[in-house]
């Protein structure tokens, strides 16, 4: 079968590539899924990995088969499973878990190794292929109603773990009750992030580049938020005339913002960093300021990335729910179809373009 493949470590190397077709009985005690694929997200780590910044192929291999963002239709499952049937929709977690404690207890998004595993990405092939087998307690049932959404599963499960991780983080100060929220970036984790926080009820502000009018703007405030083009108004002007924020979700993909985002929170409040960093930047920063008011602020960083299987069931929770109260809103993410495998040029070069907020790839239907 068809798979698309990278040479990590060498840059521009995509290609497309043979693998043999994966069988149930590679995974053990009956747990195996079989999964035809048929949609497959690609994203900036995708781009970063094609670039050579990030990503290593699994071990004895000199090549590493791309993508995370999954969604298919199961074809087979082995006599353990009980949770997925044949024809079921499907999503599938993307990372493996280590040896620490955390990965032993189903939270391998909080391993404490510094080596991890994770499919398309780091040491383990991805889905960007026609078929793939896994262990039953990495698949997640996506429901039938939510098809049209396919591989936004994936990055809605980074999200939904970075507002919770926010929430339970601030469990700290025993009572929080946040109201105004800034996101920064309106990538998919941007827009995604935006529409949680928008169903919990927040003033929410999503912040980008590209001025008015646009996409991005049209899916944010079409989730109720309001947008602000740092082209027009820069982060502290847009603190002077509403405030700072309770909470930022920081996911432009820049560490000078996420910087940024910590010179403008709010007292006892915490800022979210989503961004995957692959290059070397450096940056001038207040740290006196900064150190000064976070201490005298309570302030709180967390650093959020991955998603375990509850993770994923909680965002597909709020999918439904957000495709209830904003209809139509969330397939507006959707933007980039590209049709079959052989076409994975075409999905590099748009993986390039700014305004293509979701690139994926049609691989079978
Ligand atoms: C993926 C995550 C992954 C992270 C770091 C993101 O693009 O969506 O699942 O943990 O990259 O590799
Ligand atoms: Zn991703």
């Amino acid at each position: 079968m068809k798979a698309v493949a990278v040479r990590p470590g060498r840059r521009n190397s995509v290609h497309l590539t043979e693998l043999p077709m994966p069988r149930l009985d590679e995974i053990p005690g009956g747990r195996g899924v079989l999964v035809k694929v048929l949609r497959i997200g690609v994203d900036a780590t995708d781009r970063e990995i094609n670039e050579a910044l990030y990503g290593n192929p699994p071990p004895g291999d000199d090549f590493l088969v791309l993508g995370h963002e999954s969604f298919g239709r199961v074809e087979e499952v082995g006599p353990a499973v009980t949770h997925v049937r044949p024809g079921d929709y499907v999503t599938c977690t993307v990372r493996r878990p280590g040896n620490s404690i955390f990965d032993r207890i189903g939270r391998s998004d909080i391993t404490s190794e510094e080596i991890y595993y994770e499919r398309g990405i780091n040491l383990l092939h991805g889905f960007l292929t026609e078929y793939y087998v896994d262990d039953c307690q990495f698949v997640v049932r996506m429901p039938v109603g939510l098809k049209h959404l396919h591989v936004l599963a994936e990055p809605m499960s980074c999200a939904a773990k970075a507002v919770q991780q926010a929430y339970e983080a601030q469990r700290r100060l025993q009572v929080w009750e946040p109201k105004l929220a800034f996101v920064t970036g309106a990538g998919q984790i941007g827009l995604l992030s935006t529409l949680i926080l928008r169903l919990r009820g927040l003033d929410v502000y999503t912040i980008a580049r590209t001025p008015k009018p646009c996409r991005k703007a049209e899916i944010a405030e079409g989730f109720g938020a309001r947008y602000v083009s740092t082209r027009e108004t820069s982060l502290a002007e847009l603190v002077r005339r509403v405030g700072k924020p309770d909470l930022i979700i920081e996911a432009t993909g820049s560490s000078a913002v996420a910087f940024e985002a910590m010179e403008i929170i709010g007292h006892n409040g915490a800022v979210v960093w989503t961004s995957i960093t692959g290059g070397q930047r450096s940056i001038e920063f207040p740290a006196d300021k900064v150190n000064l008011n976070w201490v005298l602020g309570n302030k709180l960083l967390v650093g959020s990335v991955n998603a375990n299987y509850r993770h994923f069931e909680m965002g597909i929770a709020d999918l439904a729910l957000g495709e209830m109260t904003f209809p139509g809103v969330i397939e507006k993410i959707l933007t980039n179809p590209v049709d079959g495998l052989e076409n994975y040029d075409e999905m590099m070069r748009l993986l390039m373009e700014e305004q293509a907020l979701k690139v994926f790839v049609n691989v079978s239907d």
